[in-house]
C-alpha cells in the first residue's frame, strides 16, 4: 500500500539469510529503501538484524556481482556469460579430474549454501564427481562435533526440544546472538528470555560473560580452554553420585566402566585447580543438570577451536547419554521438517 509521500510498505520475507524472518519493506518508487521486523510474524516476533537491515546496501551495492566475471590476459575482471563461466569450469575440472584423480577436487561451502537446494545440488555434484573432499563452515570450525558423533554414536531421534526443557548447557558458544546450539534460529533472544521466564535452568561455560551466560543460573567462568577438563568433571560427578538416567544408560550405552575410569582423575578440586572454577560451582551445575527431567547441551566454536575441541564434544555427548537427554517415544517434536 502507497502513502501519500509515494512510499510503498510490503509485508515479506528478508531473504538475507535462511532464518527468513518475517519483515516489512519500505519500496519508493520501485526500489527498496528499508526494512523493520514484523511484529506479527509468528515465528520471527518483530525481529529484524543489522544485516538483514542493510537491505538497501545489499541490493544496490557497487560491488554487488551480477554476472560472472573472468580474468583476462591482463589479470582484470571481465564480465562473461553464465553459458561461458560454465563451460570454462567444467573444462578445467576435467583437466584436473583426469590428471589427478577426483579427490583433488574439493568443495567448500557457506553457511547459506548447505540450505536447500545449495546443500543438496552441491552434495549430488560431488557425488557425480567422485570426490569426498566436502568442506563447510561446520567442518572447518566445529569439526569436533561429527568425530565425536562418529565416535559416541548418533541418536537418530535428535535431542530434547529447547521449548520443552527443564535445564540447558551451553559451552563455548553464544547463542542469544548466534542463534545456534538448541535455541530456535529465528530469533534466538526472544526464545532464551521466554525460557528464563518459564523457569529454565540455563548453565553457562563460558570465559566471557555473554549475553547468554548473563542470563543463566549457574556461569562457569574458566581459564580458555579447559572445556574438556570441565565436561570430564561433570560426567564424573553424575556418575559418582548416582545421578544418571539408568535404565536409559542400561538399555543404550556400553563401556560405562572404562568411563568412569577415565574420568575417575577428574575430581571438582582437580578440575578447580585446571580451569579455575570453584569445586562447589561445578557440583551445583552438575547436579542441576542431571537432576532435571529433560534438558540438551551444546557446545560451540569456542570449544570446538579450543585445545581438545572433539574429546569436548565427545564427553558432552557421553554428559547427555548419561542424563538420558535424548528424545524418545512420545516425546513432541517441534519441527518435524515438511519433507520428512
Ligand atoms: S536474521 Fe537478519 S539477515 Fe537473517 S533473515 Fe533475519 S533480518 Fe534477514
Amino acid at each position: 500500500m502507497k502513502n501519500s509521500k509515494g512510499k510503498e510498505k510490503t509485508r515479506a520475507i528478508c531473504r538475507t539469510c535462511m532464518i527468513s524472518c518475517g519483515v516489512f519493506m519500505e519500496i519508493v518508487d520501485g526500489r527498496v529503501k528499508s526494512l523493520i521486523g514484523d511484529s506479527d510474524d509468528p515465528a520471527s516476533h518483530g525481529y529484524s538484524c543489522r544485516r538483514g537491515r542493510d537491505i538497501e546496501g545489499h541490493l544496490y551495492g557497487p560491488n554487488r556481482i551480477l554476472r560472472p566475471l573472468q580474468k583476462d590476459a591482463n589479470g582484470e575482471f571481465q564480465s562473461v556469460s553464465p553459458q561461458t563461466a560454465v563451460s570454462g569450469i567444467a573444462e578445467r575440472l576435467s583437466e584436473i579430474v583426469d590428471k589427478h584423480g577426483p579427490a583433488s577436487v574439493a568443495l567448500y561451502s557457506g553457511t547459506y549454501a548447505l540450505a536447500p537446494p545449495g546443500g543438496m545440488v552441491s552434495g549430488a555434484f560431488m557425488d557425480a564427481l567422485g570426490s569426498p573432499m566436502s568442506f563447510s563452515c561446520g567442518s572447518i570450525d566445529q569439526p569436533g562435533k561429527l568425530l565425536a558423533r562418529a565416535l559416541h554414536g548418533k541418536w537418530h531421534a535428535g535431542g530434547t526440544a529447547f521449548a520443552e526443557a527443564e535445564t540447558w548447557l551451553f559451552i563455548g558458544t553464544n547463542p542469544a546472538v548466534s542463534g545456534l546450539g538448541g535455541v530456535p534460529t529465528i530469533n534466538p533472544n526472544w526464545h532464551l528470555h521466554r525460557a528464563v521466564k518459564r523457569g529454565i535452568k540455563l548453565i553457562v561455560i563460558d570465559p566471557r560473560r555473554s549475553e547468554t551466560a548473563q542470563k543463566a543460573r549457574v556461569h562457569l567462568q574458566p581459564v580458555p580452554g579447559e572445556d574438556a577438563t570441565i565436561l570430564a568433571g561433570m560426567v564424573r560427578l553424575v556418575l559418582a553420585e548416582g545421578l544418571e538416567d539408568k535404565d536409559f544408560v542400561a538399555e543404550n550405552g556400553k563401556n560405562l566402566e572404562e568411563l568412569r575410569q577415565h574420568v575417575e582423575p577428574f575430581t571438582p578440586e582437580f578440575v578447580e585447580k585446571r580451569a579455575d572454577i570453584p569445586a562447589d560451582q561445578l557440583r551445583e551445575a552438575t547436579r542441576i543438570f542431571a537432576n532435571a527431567k529433560t534438558g540438551g547441551a551444546s557446545a560451540g566454536t569456542g570449544s570446538n577451536m579450543s585445545p581438545r575441541g572433539t574429546l569436548a564434544e565427545y564427553l558432552l555427548a557421553c554428559l547427555i547419554t548419561l542424563c538420558g537427554f535424548r528424545a524418545k517415544q512420545g516425546d513432541r517434536v517441534p519441527n518435524p521438517g515438511v519433507l520428512v
